[in-house]
């Protein structure tokens, strides 16, 4: 493997055991370069390969629908090791000190990149107290973040070259992690996870969801059937009701599909070449910069990380009359004079995937509708990690950020209370997709006259 996947933590002294892989991020035995990485230091030191996954009770909004998710997967990726003869252990408590007691005599750790705090914080706790060399692989982004930019990129436009460019190094097929020959001796059974799972106690209001299936093997599924229904109409992907997106966002964040194993099968696919490009934009260049603000600006979920131009503007308007204002449970439990809103809410409560259009909407109209950006974000923030299966992700900071603070955005003609950050309306989403279908599905009507301008809208 391309060794500029991997970066050093900190220096050590090998020690006596195994080779360590930390998983926590990347959560799949195959297509994993923090795998492949760690089975090349084991096979070159001749020593054993352990996984070793340890299960935070208190992870910042995680629930029931996200831990069921994680951890019913991760028993058909522990079971995948097992028969490649390579470990895999389940520790619980607090990851920083558990990591750092299991991998004290490793040879050494490897561990997935992440620039969302709690891991960092995680990573930085472990590696002080270990003295064996620590790594870190970038396995989420096809190219590794801290190659494509050393600073926070403005928006697509200046990261997508520096993409563009890493690409041919990078997008490369992966080779197969193979049965690893050096056996460790305290060989152990594949953990209980559904003993783990009911030992839990966490927030239990927002259930598992039926449609996806967890695991390498549901995402493997949900990539075959979007390659074939789904990516030749990906062109009509704006439209909620069209069915033309393809769903792996659950999968892609809980690391169960890789995202290059995705990239490299669209590539070779016999669609159109739009669609395809379409598509290569959405998974590499957004999904990339949404890493790369969350690396370079740690205050990611504040407004702190708006641009200038939008903070200024924002508190120009901060005390225009807000014709609407609703109670956080009021937005929560979907009572809103909207429909589409309200519609896009039970959407992501009941299903645990809110539609990528309606996410921008969605969030928008939260900011028009509390008394601050401050709160709009902080309630933002919550219902879209407590209810989305994708949550607590880059993509979603960034997304957040994009449609309240202009992140990654420019600014627009001023209006009442978003000042130069974009808006949306009802009337806009009526003039893209058929909004009263959309809204029935979630059993709500529509005004027969909604008011508003028509803007045509997309992260930029
Ligand atoms: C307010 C808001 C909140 C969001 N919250 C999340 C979240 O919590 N988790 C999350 O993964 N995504 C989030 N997104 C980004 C995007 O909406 C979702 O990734 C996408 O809707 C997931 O559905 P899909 O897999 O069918 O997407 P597809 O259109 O099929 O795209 C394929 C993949 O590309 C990536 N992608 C697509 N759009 C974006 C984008 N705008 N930015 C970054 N990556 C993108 C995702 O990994 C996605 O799975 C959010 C966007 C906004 C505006």
């Amino acid at each position: 493997m391309t060794a500029r996947r991997a970066r050093l933590v900190r220096a050590g002294t090998h020690g006596p055991g195994p080779v360590v892989c930390w998983m926590r991020r990347e959560h799949r035995a195959q297509d994993n370069w923090t795998l492949l990485r760690g089975q090349e230091l084991a096979l070159t030191a001749k020593r054993p390969l352990v996984t070793v996954w340890c299960l935070a009770r208190d992870y910042p909004d995680a629930g029931l629908r996200q831990f069921g998710f994680l951890l019913r997967g991760l028993e058909d990726t522990a079971r995948e090791l097992a028969a490649l003869r390579i470990p895999f252990v389940l520790l619980e408590g607090d990851p920083g000190v558990e990591i750092a007691r299991f991998a004290r005599n490793a040879h050494s750790l490897v561990t997935d990149f992440d620039p969302l705090r709690p891991k960092r914080q995680w990573l930085a706790e472990a590696a002080a107290g270990l003295a064996c060399p620590v790594e870190e692989v970038d396995g989420r982004n096809v190219c590794p973040a801290w190659l494509v930019s050393d600073k926070r990129e403005y928006m697509a436009r200046t990261i997508r070259p520096k993409i563009h460019r890493l690409l041919p190094e990078f997008l490369a097929p992966f080779p197969r992690l193979r049965p690893h020959p050096h056996a460790w001796e305290r060989h152990t059974a594949v953990p209980d996870f559904a003993a783990a799972l009911s030992r839990l106690s966490v927030d239990r209001a927002a259930p598992e969801v039926v449609w996806a299936a967890p695991g390498p093997a549901g995402g493997r599924a949900r990539l075959d059937d979007f390659l074939h229904s789904r990516l030749p109409r990906y062109m009509q992907r704006n439209d909620p009701n069209a069915g033309a997106v393809s769903l792996l966002s659950p999968w892609l964040h809980f690391g169960m599909l890789s995202a290059q194993r995705a990239a490299l099968e669209v590539v070779a696919c016999d669609v159109p070449r739009e669609a395809r490009d379409a598509f290569l934009e959405e998974l590499i260049v957004r999904r990339e910069l949404a890493d790369n603000f969350c690396l370079h600006a740690p205050d990611y979920d504040q407004t702190t990380c708006f641009p200038d131009w939008a903070s200024r503007s924002l508190d120009a308007h901060r005390t225009d009359p807000r014709p609407h204002l609703y109670a956080e449970e009021d937005l929560e439990r979907a009572r809103t004079h909207d429909p589409l809103w309200n519609a896009a809410q039970r959407q992501m409560t009941e299903t645990g995937h809110m539609h990528g259009w309606l996410r921008m909407y969605w969030a928008k109209k939260i900011l028009e509708w509390t008394p601050s950006p401050e709160e709009a974000l902080r309630i933002g923030v919550r219902l879209n990690d407590r209810w989305q299966l994708d949550g607590r992700d880059s993509n979603g900071y960034a997304g957040l950020a994009w449609s309240m603070g202009g992140v990654h955005d420019r600014p627009w003609g001023e209006r009442p209370i978003f000042g130069t950050v974009r808006f949306m309306s009802l009337a806009g989403a009526m003039g893209k997709f058929d909004v009263r279908r959309f809204v029935q599905n979630w059993g709500e009507t529509l005004p027969e006259k909604p008011r508003g301008r028509r803007t045509a809208v997309r992260p930029t």
